[in-house]
């Protein structure tokens, strides 16, 4: 299996550090608003993910954290009049309710900020003890010139970021480039107690913290929005880097913006759809297949017409679902293998999922002994990409019906075709349509 790494700028085969397992944490979302389809888009490649590591047989740890303080989840409540706890959690609700009606599975953590002060004042010890990071005023600030590989995820130069900040320059940081590792409490803020005073975490720090936490000094993947890349992800390997002298993670897995007429959904622009509304109106299926048509990697505008056109192409699976329900076979291992090539290939879900619209053209002129083959390595392919469908009920429905036609075809051979005909009735009243035919007697649902 190959991934894009960020880090190295190639994609690389991917070899575990654990035979057989995978640790992988992807960067959630700061509970200051309503999640919106940009913050699922991310989700759901962190779902994808997960889901095709465990078809590939790996047994995988994927953690998605929250960032439940910070400046902005402080500003938020303070507009809505709330407790940023309250805030945070209301917001949290409703990113798991839509991440559920979505079917994205839940990861093994969604570690939270607050939760974890313990090991974020360990870390920022470890680098003030190291002489990465220095106190000022309650305040403690990373010293990133010191760290000599700063900029190599996102291949920006130290002096041109010095430009760049020279515009904020923070009288308390020795050097405008240095972040906050810890932030002394301002007036009627939350604040907890630190070796340097009442305060909170910087942002940055949580997830260096979390992570290697949970996952090890070295864990395989780290994920994320590619707007975190700069200075989010730049910044959580230089502290954790900076502390461990080991690398954070063997592979940087970003995923595109989700964009409106070309621009990034988000709170600030006041451009983002929120799931909800778009979970009212759309089968959430719909909605996973609109954002698995496009790869992670390739930036999508959020385009309506495309949308509608995703909910077609659901209804085109649906229906071909409906017409072959009950039947059985086993999946066709040379389509599998071709659904594999294109996952393999850095999640290649565009390919994968054109691949099942061929196989349903193909299976709608096969024979009638084919068609539950095709029919099974279709629906082992759709629930790999995490689509939901109901398997079990359908074959039950299907080994029910087939016994209750040949309890039919028994009674006609004894002549008793009055009794047959009631029950094609009530089949009928239903919801399943019979006909005899010379072959027998098949059935569908009406
Ligand atoms: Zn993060």
């Amino acid at each position: 299996m190959i991934l894009y790494d960020t880090l190295s700028g190639k994609k690389k085969d991917f070899k575990p550090i654990k035979e057989g397992e995978v640790g992988i944490y992807y960067c959630g979302m700061t509970l200051q608003e309503a999640p919106h389809v940009g913050h699922m888009r991310a989700a759901l490649t962190a779902d994808i993910l997960n889901r095709y590591f465990e078809f590939k047989g790996y047994k995988v740890k994927l953690l998605v954290n929250f960032t439940d303080i910070d400046d902005k989840v402080l500003e938020s409540a303070k507009l809505e009049g709330k407790d940023f706890r309250e805030l945070a959690s209301f917001y949290e609700e409703e990113y798991t309710r839509a991440s559920e009606r979505l079917n994205i599975q839940k990861p093994a953590l969604y570690p939270r900020a607050t939760q974890h002060i313990k090991e974020i004042i360990e870390l920022v010890e470890r680098l003030v003890e190291k002489g990465f990071g220095y106190e000022v005023e309650g305040n403690v600030f990373f010293r990133v010139r010191k760290f000599k590989p700063y900029g190599r995820l996102s291949g920006k130069k130290l002096d041109e970021l010095h430009i760049g900040a020279r515009v904020s320059v923070d009288e308390m940081k020795q050097d405008p480039l240095d972040f906050a590792l810890w932030k002394a409490v301002k007036p009627g803020e939350p604040y907890w107690f630190s070796p340097w005073g009442k305060g909170r975490p910087g942002w940055h720090i949580e997830c260096s913290a979390m992570s290697t936490h949970y996952l090890g000094e070295t864990f395989d993947i780290h994920g994320g929005g590619d707007d975190l890349i700069f200075p989010h992800h730049e910044n959580e390997i230089a502290q954790a880097e900076a502390a461990t002298e080991k690398p954070l993670a063997n592979y940087w897995v970003h995923n595109a913006m989700l964009t409106i007429k070309d621009e990034k959904m988000s709170k600030s622009l006041q451009n983002f759809i929120p799931i909800n509304s778009l979970l009212e109106e759309y089968d959430p299926n719909a909605i996973r297949l609109y954002l698995l048509q496009a790869h992670y990697r390739r930036q999508l505008n959020y385009n309506r017409e495309m949308l509608k056109q995703a909910s077609s192409g659901w209804e085109h699976i649906k229906i071909f679902l409906e017409r072959t329900r009950g039947y059985e076979g086993k999946p066709i291992a040379s389509y599998l293998e071709e659904f594999e090539k294109n996952m393999d290939d850095d999640l290649g879900t565009p390919g994968a999922i054109a691949f099942v619209f061929d196989l349903i053209s193909k299976a709608n002129e096969v024979s009638k002994n084919d068609t539950g083959d095709y029919r099974e390595t279709i629906y082992l392919i759709l629930g790999t990409l995490g689509f939901q469908i109901e398997h079990e009920e359908s074959i039950a429905l299907g080994e029910v019906l087939d016994k209750i036609l040949t309890l039919r075809s028994d009674l006609r051979k004894e002549g008793n075709y009055k009794m047959a005909d009631k029950i094609r009735v009530v089949l009928l009243e239903a919801g399943i349509a019979i006909e005899d035919t010379r072959d027998g007697t098949t059935w569908r649902v009406k």
